[in-house]
């Protein structure tokens, strides 16, 4: 029906042309003779011709319509340069100006009053930089002029800052443009189109915005690094602040690529994840795995046994594993690859210099072009009465500190439901300590599906924590943790305390204070990973807003890259997949979306599951503890949306979900996928196949049956 009503609209159109003779009007004399017509009528009429032009521009604009663009050609065309220019700067502004106080007028109190706060920060940032905010908008056209008036009308911008700034912003606009429609209007010949004048004023309408982009990032420049003396030449291209993950990698990066670089690491090479994170925590819950199995044998049709545990050769198999990996991340390894290694303190002076306070004594001073923050972040220790004299441990403290003991703690209260508190607490617990976790939320693993977190919870109680979730830490008296869930009291006496509440940014004592670099929870960077001056940039859990070491590294990469080449090209940093897993066991693993957040972001899903119950070889191995559950759009489609896999060797399978995501690959694609008999692999497929099932084709296979039917006779 539509399909015929837009054939018939088309034939008439067609109809018209010839019927009317309305071709004469669309040759180059037709539109000739038409313009010299009008320049007659103008010539006789100026005054109210200008005044006509100029109301129809404002009462265009002023309503929000489409045409203004045209309009302004059409300035140039009739009107000349000058008279162009002038006519359209004037009443674009007026008209963008009506448009915008009819927006502040209509819409405004109810905007604020229902996004009042998010408009706060807006309105915040526009006290401080507005007229700029406005004029990069009316210089670079990437967002429609309407737009902007309707939006900045719901802003706090003062009328007569947006009146000002609207008119010079956008003259350079308007200058190219209205010249354009000059050219236009001298064409005499068809082939008058490709004269160098014609095509040069259409070059310049197209080089406008890069041109105004230019010149909007060269003014930005000017204001960041007010103040600031920027050195003739540079001893280095990029200096890297830690030698943690982001920092080893922006660093193998620079040296890859051939720049100078110096990393510089005030601790131990490696950072967190080597020494204090990843590494030691994957090996104790190895050590905890096996102390676990041997007590479950019977699992396996063997005498269970009570395992012994030497603490001290535990925590000494914890620390060769860290001394195993720890040449990967050495001084002499990243020194091969041209790294200036410098062990010491960094303090950044000014955007191009940072002072190095060396670990072998004395003081450096570098000068260089563009510099990586990549300073990590520490565990955060709250604040209740009486912690700063338990002998708290933390996620940096506890390595050591366990190292220097023959055996395990007997009671451990664990502070915190997160990933590192429930790591550790199930590996403490398997290895015999008496474990307590404290969570004050309603979940531990907060951020997952309900059914994902009940889980975690009946792991960790089966393996004999106590988890006490919705109990607050209130305070700590002679070893004891006392916790509170209403007027309850529970009392937790502890021979360890770990606190593991989180991990806050390290932003504080090394110049970006001074520097004025802005900071929130984490270093404020852009799209493209750089502080508010363009050659310093953040990677890693300083800039968050994720705290892997994986993130870490792929940050890393667009920071060091944008770092050295951003005058060519930058890059966004790229967060659409990416993959988290609590290792558990079993691992609780996750990429994209979950239930909860879909339904925080309002998008409609279809929830697949596969129990692991059913699998082959998970059954062989008795690890059916755990499932897929696979998200994608509600109404049918097979785009993956996230996954979320519990299961042993889960972290490991959710690869090819990952993978899948990556390069938009659906379940239909999982399924037509051969994956090997039995593995525990087969999970994605049997979830892809659940999927395929709840779509069948129930219809078509109706009429399949009775085909069979037939057939048969
Ligand atoms: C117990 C635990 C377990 C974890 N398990 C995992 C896991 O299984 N998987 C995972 O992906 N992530 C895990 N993480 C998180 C992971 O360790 C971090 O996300 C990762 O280390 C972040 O790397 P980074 O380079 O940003 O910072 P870091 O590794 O913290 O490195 C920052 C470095 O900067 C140095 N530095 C700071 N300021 C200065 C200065 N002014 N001058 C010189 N040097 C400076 C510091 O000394 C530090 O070495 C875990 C973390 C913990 C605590």
């Amino acid at each position: 029906m539509k399909k015929l009503a837009i054939l018939a609209a088309l034939a008439a159109v067609v109809a018209a042309y010839f019927a009317f003779d309305l071709g004469q009007y669309l040759t180059l004399a037709g539109i000739k003779g038409a313009v010299a017509r009008w320049e007659a009528f103008y010539a006789a009429n100026p005054v109210p011709v200008l005044a006509g032009f100029f109301a129809i521009y404002v009462a265009v604009t002023a309503a929000s319509l489409p045409g203004a663009a045209l309009m302004t050609l059409a300035a140039g065309a009739l009107f000349g340069l000058v008279t162009g220019t002038i006519l359209v700067s004037f009443a674009s502004t007026l008209g963008a100006t009506l448009a915008f106080l009819s927006s502040r007028h209509l819409l405004r109190d109810q905007i604020e009053a229902r996004f009042g706060e998010r408009l706060k920060a807006i309105n915040e940032g526009l006290e401080r930089d507005g007229a700029f905010y406005l004029f990069t908008l009316r210089m670079i056209p990437a967002v429609p002029f309407f737009v902007v008036n309707l939006v900045m009308g719901l802003t706090r911008i003062r009328t007569w800052t947006y009146v000002w700034v609207s008119q010079v912003g956008m003259l350079l606009g308007t200058i190219v443009y209205v010249n354009a429609g000059t050219q236009l209007a001298r064409i005499e010949s068809l082939s008058g189109i490709a004269s160098p004048q014609v095509v040069g004023s259409f070059v310049l309408l197209g080089l406008a915005p890069w041109l105004a982009k230019l010149a909007v990032g060269a003014l930005q420049r000017r204001k960041v690094y007010a103040g600031f003396t920027r050195p003739k030449r540079f001893d280095r291209n990029l200096v890297v602040i830690g030698a943690g993950s982001a920092g080893l990698v922006s660093a193998y990066i620079a040296a890859t690529v051939k720049a100078n670089v110096t990393l510089v690491e005030a601790g131990e090479m490696g950072g967190d994840c080597l020494n204090t994170g990843c590494v030691p925590s994957k090996a104790l819950i190895k050590s905890a795995k096996v102390a676990a199995t041997m007590r479950h044998a019977d699992r396996y049709g063997l005498a269970p046994v009570e395992p012994e545990v030497p603490f001290r050769a535990v925590m000494a198999r914890v620390r060769e594993a860290v001394a195993t990996i720890e040449p990967h991340d050495s001084v002499e390894r990243y020194e091969g690859l041209g790294v200036d290694v410098v062990k010491g303190h960094a303090t950044i002076i000014d955007p191009w210099t940072v002072e190095i306070a060396r670990a072998d004594g004395g003081t450096q001073r570098l000068t260089t072009r563009a510099i990586v923050v990549a300073s990590g972040a520490e565990p955060i220790v709250p604040d209740v009465p009486g912690i700063a004299e338990s002998g708290y441990l933390t996620s940096e403290t506890l390595w050591d500190a366990f190292a220097a003991l023959d055996e395990a703690p007997a009671r451990v209260a664990v502070l915190g439901g997160g990933p590192i508190g429930c790591e550790l607490s199930q590996a403490l617990a398997r290895l015999g300590c008496a474990v307590t976790q404290v969570e004050k939320g309603e979940a531990l693993l907060a951020r997952e599906d309900d059914d994902v977190a009940a889980l975690a919870k009946a792991v960790l109680e089966a393996d004999g924590v106590r988890v006490l979730t919705g109990h607050e830490a209130a305070r700590i008296e002679d070893r004891v943790l006392i916790a509170t869930a209403g007027s309850e009291e529970v009392r937790i006496p502890f021979d360890a305390l770990i606190v593991a509440v989180g991990r806050k940014a390290r932003l504080t004592g090394f110049g970006l204070e001074a520097l004025g670099v802005e900071t929130g929870k984490t270093v404020t960077t852009d799209a493209f990973l750089a502080t508010k001056f363009p050659n310093i940039y953040a990677a890693g859990d300083v800039a968050g807003p994720y705290q892997f070491t994986h993130t870490a590294s792929h940050q890393a990469w667009y920071a060091s890259v944008n770092a050295l080449f951003g005058q060519f090209r930058r890059f966004k940093a790229d967060y659409r997949v990416i993959p988290a897993v609590t290792f558990l066991d079993p691992e609780f693993a996750r990429v994209g979306l979950n239930e909860r957040e879909a339904a925080e972001q309002g998008i409609a899903v279809e929830v697949t599951r596969y129990d692991l119950g059913d699998l082959d070889r998970a059954i062989a191995e008795s690890e059916t503890r755990g499932f897929v559950k696979v998200l994608t759009p509600a109404g049918g489609k097979d785009t993956i949306l996230g996954a979320t896999i519990v299961g042993s060797h889960a972290g490991e399978l959710l690869a090819e979900y990952v993978l899948a995501m990556k390069h938009g690959i659906g379940l239909n694609k999982v399924l037509g996928t051969i994956h090997a008999y039995p593995t525990m692999a087969e999970a994605n497929k049997f979830a892809a196949g659940n999927w395929k099932k709840a779509h069948k084709p129930e219809g078509l296979l109706r009429w399949v049956e009775r085909y069979h039917a037939w057939r048969r006779g």
